[in-house]
């Protein structure tokens, strides 16, 4: 392959989460020339998950980086090419696409963006260290590994009050850490979750630390109007205070919501003609690693489908 050719690709993929990986597959077992830009975490979310156990075909689960290792060769294998960088520039005004990285320039006829969101984090001690060892982003992921444990929430909205009440399942106790004096879920949720024995609640309240040995032990928590500290005992804390799409490279170049969630028309399209999303970066609802995948799939078929229209048609 000539260095030209290289710089050109049918279609750029940009992310390597479950939904990149998918989409390189796809596209790349349809004969068309596919390149990923993996991003500055290559693999997304899961390379910081340990077992996944909830994704179809491990029946005694896998861990998160197995899987995307898996992800990632298997695409390769079918010639997908994979760069690890990350884009910074882009221009959907003419085509060819012009995508830039930090040390180069492609061309796409069409480009899929696969950047998926990233878990807003609390930014306090412990978070990170404790990371895939009692911390944890995700209760649908998670939760069965905090059987018998006193798990933490932190976060107010329909994610907290959802994921509170799914570990009640699990959790010995589930309290919720909210920094104001009532919930801003939706009010069926909240009444739910406040008349459920099990969800304690710490009101006008914020996790400050996050200690143990190998894996979380006890959570530090501070009332905001007093001031007064407490720590409790914890096996895990799940932060759940809302995503943040990773989208910030399209604003003014794509369609996005008011929180930053790409727009898709008509499944997979985004609002310039051969720009197609698939996964987290437009999916707030499900946000899982199989839906990322099965969208992935779907927006490389739509992108063959739309580059074979194009070609008939010039
Ligand atoms: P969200 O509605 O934005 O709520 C985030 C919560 O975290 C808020 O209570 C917020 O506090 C708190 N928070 C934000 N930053 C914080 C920080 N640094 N420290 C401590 N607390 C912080 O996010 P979400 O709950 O993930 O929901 C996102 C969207 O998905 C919403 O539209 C929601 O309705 C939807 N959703 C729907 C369902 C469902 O219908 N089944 C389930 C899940 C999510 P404040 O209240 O003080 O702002």
């Amino acid at each position: 392959m000539s260095e030209n050719a290289k710089k050109h690709q049918d279609v750029i993929i940009i992310g390597s989460g479950p939904a990149g990986y998918t989409a390189g597959v796809y596209a790349s077992r349809a004969k068309l020339s596919v390149l990923i830009i993996s991003g500055t975490l290559p693999g997304g979310q899961l390379m910081t998950t340990s077992e996944v156990e909830n994704y179809p075909g491990f029946p005694t689960g896998i861990f998160g980086p197995e899987l995307m290792m898996n992800m990632r060769q298997q695409a390769e294998r079918f010639g997908a090419a994979i760069v690890d960088d990350e884009v910074i520039q882009v221009d959907f005004k003419k085509r060819p696409f012009t995508i830039t990285t930090h040390s180069e320039t492609y061309t796409a006829d069409a480009v899929i963006v696969c950047t998926g969101a990233s878990p807003r984090k609390i930014g306090i001690a412990g978070e990170q260290k404790f990371g895939g060892r009692g911390v944890s982003y995700c209760a649908t992921c998670d939760g069965p590994f905090f059987r018998g444990e006193d798990i933490v929430v932190v976060g107010g909205g329909d994610t907290a009050v959802e994921e509170a009440t799914f570990l009640t399942k699990f959790g010995k106790s589930v309290r919720i850490v909210h920094r104001r004096d009532s919930l801003r879920a939706s009010k069926i949720m909240a009444e739910k979750a406040l008349v459920n024995p099990k969800i304690k609640f710490a009101w006008n309240s914020v996790v400050t630390d996050i200690t143990g040995d190998k894996k979380v032990a006890a959570v530090t928590i501070k009332d905001i109007n007093t001031g007064k500290e407490t720590k409790i005992t914890a096996g895990g804390v799940f932060v759940a205070i809302g995503h943040e799409p990773n989208t910030a490279v399209f604003k003014g170049h794509l369609e996005l919501d008011d929180k930053g969630y790409m727009v898709l028309k008509d499944q997979t399209r985004a609002s310039v003609e051969g720009v197609f999303a698939a996964g987290d970066v437009h999916d707030h609802r499900y946000r899982q690693a199989v839906t990322a995948a099965g969208f992935g799939c779907m927006a490389a078929i739509d992108v063959e489908r739309w580059l074979s229209d194009q070609r008939h048609s010039n």
